[in-house]
């Protein structure tokens, strides 16, 4: 059954937008007849003013191209949360034997079980992504040895994974987490880059919407902003002239100054929350949240790796493809493991850093809004970072995954600090350079 604040926030949902609606449609009978019309334009006899047909079709104008801008935003925000909301797909429950774990992981299954209640993820749960403090993205709990849909993951060089090298797994969905997706209880899915379910807009915003958000509520601003000074202005004089105040106009300050405040605050959260980097669920453990990561062990490096080797590395490893679960003795002796083999370090971030943010702020709202100044302002294309079409990681990754690199010794000896720098760089631009042709 839903929980009380999930059917309030559905029940919210529903209802706010023909509400927006209803706010629009006053707020251009406010501005048009009782301000434009009937006080600047063909004055009423009890204003004793003259015609100021000028500044009366300029606010019209003004007001209207505003209103236009604020909606066109609005429904391209609606559009891809209706249509393209960044949902992954449930998958079947794992059978009875994945759900077995091999005897040798008991000890630690029940060592886990105390942390279950606070990791694992429920149904109705978007909560545990945020609960997980210290142990960050890391630790989903005792989960099923579910084996399906690796494959999207040991291809990439880096993914977030939990403490023992495998993806985040959510129990709900039946399905590995990609990074940054989180369980939505509104929705009941996951949904890939989640920021928030925003009753406002009657969804949830995420990758795909962000940016569409960000730019309604900047629309919004101004547009609340040039309201509250026409209204404000208007109602001064009139008070001035007649001693007594147009209910319309007074009704149209507390409007406009409501909303007003509401984007103001809405603009420059998200904003920096693009700066940053961050979604709203990541930015709440921000300070605490550690991540960890599996990171391909270069090819060169594995015979490194090997038990008669005399380097010993400072890092645990995790082999994929995983062997299917579950392997009896016999059944484990006669394993071949395929050819090719996919090695991964399980690394972790020091608690505050974020893997995802590439080191400057502009950098980072390039991955939100786009690389012109047109895609920052136009509600036209996706984001840079919705963009799937190169596959090194889920998301481009910033200089602690270098560093991480460095220190775990999985960069060439060659590649100094430099020439890492310059393949970031390198990156950037073949990102950029694909996003544009995906945009095409
Ligand atoms: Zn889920």
């Amino acid at each position: 059954m839903a929980r009380p604040d999930r059917r309030v926030n559905l029940a919210v949902a529903r209802t706010i937008p023909p509400f927006l609606l209803c706010v629009c449609v006053y707020a251009c009978y406010i501005v048009t007849k009782p301000l434009c019309i009937d006080y600047l334009i063909r004055p009423l006899p009890k204003y004793s003013r003259g015609s100021r047909v000028g500044a009366g079709i300029a606010i019209l104008v003004i007001f209207y191209i505003l209103i236009v801008v604020v909606i066109i935003t609005y429904l391209r925000l609606l559009y891809n949360i209706t249509r393209n909301p960044g949902f992954l797909p449930r998958s079947s429950p794992p059978t009875k034997e994945q759900q077995e774990t091999e005897p040798s992981e008991r000890p630690q299954r029940r060592k886990r079980k105390h942390r279950r209640t606070r990791t694992a993820e429920k149904p109705d749960k978007t909560d545990i992504d945020i609960e997980r403090g210290a142990d960050g993205n890391a630790d989903g709990g005792a989960i099923p040895l579910d084996i399906t849909g690796l494959e999207s993951f040991y291809t990439k060089d880096v993914f977030v994974c939990q403490e023992d090298g495998r993806p985040l797994y959510c129990s709900t969905c039946c399905r590995y987490k990609p990074d940054r997706a989180h369980h939505c209880r509104e929705v009941d899915r996951c949904v890939l880059k989640m920021d928030h379910f925003c009753p406002w807009v009657g969804g949830v915003v995420s990758e795909t919407s962000f940016k569409f958000f960000i730019q309604f509520v900047f629309y919004t601003l101004i547009f609340c902003g040039f309201s509250l000074i026409i209204c404000a202005t208007f109602t001064a004089e009139i008070i001035q002239d007649t001693g007594g105040a147009n209910v319309h106009l007074a009704i149209g300050i507390g409007l406009s100054s409501l909303f007003g405040l509401f984007s103001f605050g809405m603009t420059i959260s998200s904003l920096q929350l693009a700066m940053w980097n961050l979604s709203t669920i990541e930015n709440l453990n921000r300070w605490s949240a550690v991540w960890t990561l599996a990171i391909r062990v270069p090819d060169r490096m594995l015979a490194r790796l090997g038990p008669e080797s005399r380097w010993a590395p400072t890092f645990r490893t995790i082999t994929y493809p995983l062997p299917p679960v579950p392997l009896s003795p016999e059944a484990a002796r006669d394993y071949q493991p395929p050819e090719k083999q996919h090695v991964f370090a399980i690394l972790q971030t020091l608690p505050g850093e974020n893997p995802f943010d590439l080191g400057s702020p502009f950098k980072n709202l390039q991955q939100v809004l786009g690389y012109s100044i047109i895609d920052w302002f136009l509600p036209l294309k996706q984001s840079p970072c919705a963009d799937r079409t190169t596959g090194d990681s889920f998301y481009e990754l910033g200089p602690v995954v270098s560093r991480l690199k460095k220190e775990a010794g999985l960069n060439p000896p060659s590649e100094s600090q430099p020439t890492t720098q310059n393949d970031t760089e390198r990156k950037h631009k073949r990102r950029r350079s694909s996003h544009r042709q995906s945009q095409e």
